[in-house]
């Protein structure tokens, strides 16, 4: 890979228990869509070659900063645990921005976990650009402690939320979501936006498709 950006971080603030918002500055000419991703490695010794993908969450046209969402595995000795340890100052290199996951208008969003990212750039854009008309949030997550930005998805006018986890006894729909789930809250006649681990997107693809989505109005892209 070849890192044309260095990146400073400018600050680190919790998200949820195991993501953070890291906030870095934005180098001249670093240009994305809402919904694209670029490669971080740390800028340390050992750690250069160790790239991983991750999604801009600020907007396009937020100058003085570049900010991600960033779930920690804080369970191995991996990327995003050495992330969790670089302080104000620290530098990250980055890769030209890509992905397939950009805005193609009103549509459903079907997240998991982490896979959310994508969406936070295109359904902030979206409700900066003339608002948010009809967009549907279907949010899977293990937990209801993992849910990332709840408060700011009940918050955006004109978005509906479903938010799904793994739990009993809470006050939320248990998962999975699945064909019974969607029948009946997936539009078919606009966008589908799907981002999460491979086997979420690979069973939301399928159950899009057997709901009569057409293949050109499903957005995604090889899953986590
Ligand atoms: C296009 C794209 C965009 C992305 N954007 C984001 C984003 O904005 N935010 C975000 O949080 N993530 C994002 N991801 C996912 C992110 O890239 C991965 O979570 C990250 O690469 C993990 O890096 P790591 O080195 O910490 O873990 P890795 O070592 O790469 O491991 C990743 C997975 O393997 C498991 N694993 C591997 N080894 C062990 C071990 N020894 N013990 C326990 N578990 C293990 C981890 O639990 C985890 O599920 C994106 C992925 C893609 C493809």
């Amino acid at each position: 890979m070849t890192y044309p950006y260095a990146l400073t971080l400018q600050s680190v603030e919790p998200v949820t228990h195991d993501t953070r918002r890291f906030r870095f500055d934005r180098p001249e000419g670093f240009r994305f869509e809402p919904g694209q991703a670029t490669h971080l490695a740390i800028d340390r010794d050992g750690w250069r070659d160790e790239d991983r993908p991750f999604t801009m969450v600020s907007q396009p046209e937020e100058r003085d900063h570049l900010d991600f969402v960033i779930k920690i595995y804080d369970d191995h000795d991996g990327v995003t645990q050495a992330l969790d340890t670089l302080k104000p100052g620290d530098r990250v290199l980055a890769t030209e921005p890509e992905g397939a996951i950009t805005d193609h208008g009103a549509g459903t969003f079907l997240a998991a976990g982490a896979g959310i990212t994508p969406f936070i750039a295109i359904l902030d854009a979206r409700a900066r650009n003339g608002g948010l008309k009809g967009e549907i949030l279907i949010f899977a997550n293990k937990t209801k402690r993992d849910i990332i930005l709840r408060d700011h998805w009940e918050d955006l006018d004109g978005l509906t939320t479903h938010f799904v986890t793994d739990e009993t006894g809470d006050a939320l729909p248990d998962g999975p979501i699945d064909r019974d789930y969607l029948e009946g809250r997936l539009p078919t006649d606009r966008p589908v936006y799907i981002c999460g681990p491979q086997g979420f997107v690979d069973a939301m693809r399928q159950v899009a498709r057997d709901l009569g989505v057409p293949e050109e109005h499903i957005v995604t892209e090889a899953g986590w």
